[in-house]
């Protein structure tokens, strides 16, 4: 069986960790702090947070804005669960938002309907690794009438004076819009370093800083600091120095620090991640697209323009014209030629928590479309040439089994 996206250990990361494991500093220390500063390099930004979650990283922010109870987040209907989670979380309302027609990214459009004077943050997702429309979702939100929309509550509100971007980066760590890396494209950003994701670190993310002039990203790296870590003034690290153990509480904080251990494999991955992990990923897609670009039924997801470079991460292929029932068969016909597929991702309006909540998937047409036709295929550095062949036919066979079986 082909797996769909095993990560890469190796020598390298098992002695890293081993490192870590026997430095006698095993949670948040000089290794998290360190992939923090080279994740910020690596983005061209000044503040990264390393946490235990993107899930996390996105709450903090939300949090960190003051959203709340009467409060609206608009992202997109395409996505995965955690997105919207952290909104409920808060006690505040998601309001999704449908696809542009060409990628799998929110319709910067159907984000200008869903504002109104409730809407407190946009949360645009880079679906599959490939960057948003930023500098639409940006005029957007800087348009006068939109902004005198904007009603702030809080003193961070009242300093921004408009929508909060928070970008869920989860899956496009690497990747570039205009030349600018994300991470820097937006308020803030929020990768994810979930096993399946392009960097991993098990578990874990990262918040990116990059908010206007008004704020001192410094000052707002240590308040979600403090946030992290029970509203706690000082880390364990350093609380252990001499004469460090005094320390305040200035607020219920929560618990979401990342730790060394996760830091080592995180250190090893992003010292080999654009000349050898990237390169093989596009490597791959590149080697998809020429042999689906051969069949008519194939769609081929976008990567690469003149102004976006993905990550690479999920490639998405889309059958034209076929049904959800149709899509599900193909899959079960590629699993049974021993090849794990996927799909990213089953729309939230069709989940039973948001449908109770009054969400319908008929609201958003262009996500369903996108959906019913979708199957993501393996993607990992692991994968062997044999294995790339092996997928497309996999494909192929199994479309021309469920569209034309009598051939
Ligand atoms: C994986 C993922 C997340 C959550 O990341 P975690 O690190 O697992 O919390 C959020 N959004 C999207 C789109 C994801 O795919």
């Amino acid at each position: 069986m082909i797996p769909f996206s095993p990560p890469r250990i190796d020598g390298k990361t098992i002695e890293e960790v081993t490192k870590a494991l026997l430095s006698g500093w095993i949670t948040t220390g000089p290794r998290t702090k360190e992939f923090e500063k080279r994740l910020a390099a690596y983005c061209h930004i000044d503040h990264v947070l390393c946490v235990n979650s993107a899930s996390a990283g996105l709450e903090l922010a939300l949090r960190w804005f003051g959203v709340g109870r009467g409060d609206e987040v608009i992202l997109p209907a395409y996505t995965y669960a955690a997105t919207a989670n952290v909104v409920i979380h808060c006690g505040a309302t998601p309001v999704f938002a449908d696809c542009n027609k060409d990628d799998f990214n929110i319709d910067t459009e159907a984000v200008r309907k869903a504002i109104t004077p409730r809407t407190k943050v946009i949360m645009p997702v880079d679906m599959g690794g490939f960057p948003c429309d930023y500098d639409s979702i940006h005029a957007l939100i800087n348009e006068k009438e939109i902004q005198n929309l904007f009603s702030p509550a809080t003193e961070t509100q009242r300093r921004l004076n408009r929508i909060l971007i928070l970008s869920d980066a989860a899956h496009s760590f690497g990747a570039s819009y205009k030349g600018k890396k994300t991470g820097s494209l937006t308020d803030i950003s929020v990768f994810s370093f979930h096993a399946v994701k392009n960097l991993t670190t098990a578990e874990g993310g990262a918040l990116c800083l990059h908010l206007p002039a008004d704020f001192d990203n410094e000052a707002v790296y240590r308040e979600l600091c403090i946030k992290s870590l029970h509203g706690q003034t000082k880390d364990a690290f350093s609380k252990m120095q001499i004469g460090g153990w005094q320390y305040d509480i200035v607020e219920p904080g929560y618990k979401c620090n990342m730790t060394d251990i996760q830091a080592a494999i995180g250190l090893v991955e992003l010292s080999r991640y654009d000349k050898d992990m990237l390169v093989k990923r596009k490597y791959i897609f590149d080697e998809y697209s020429k042999a689906f670009s051969e069949e008519t039924w194939a769609e081929i997801p976008p990567y690469q323009t003149e102004d976006k470079i993905s990550s690479h991460h999920v490639y998405m292929l889309r059958i034209k014209n076929i049904t959800e029932e149709q899509r599900n068969a193909i899959i079960q016909a590629i699993f049974n030629k021993e090849v794990a597929v996927n799909v990213h991702f089953i729309p939230l309006p069709k989940m039973s928590y948001y449908q109770s909540r009054g969400y319908r998937m008929e609201d958003y047409p262009v996500a369903y479309a996108h959906f019913s036709r979708e199957i993501s295929l393996p993607v990992y550095y692991d994968l062997s040439e044999d294995d790339i062949r092996t997928v497309i036919q996999a494909v192929k066979s199994a479309v021309r089994e469920v569209l034309h079986p009598t051939d």
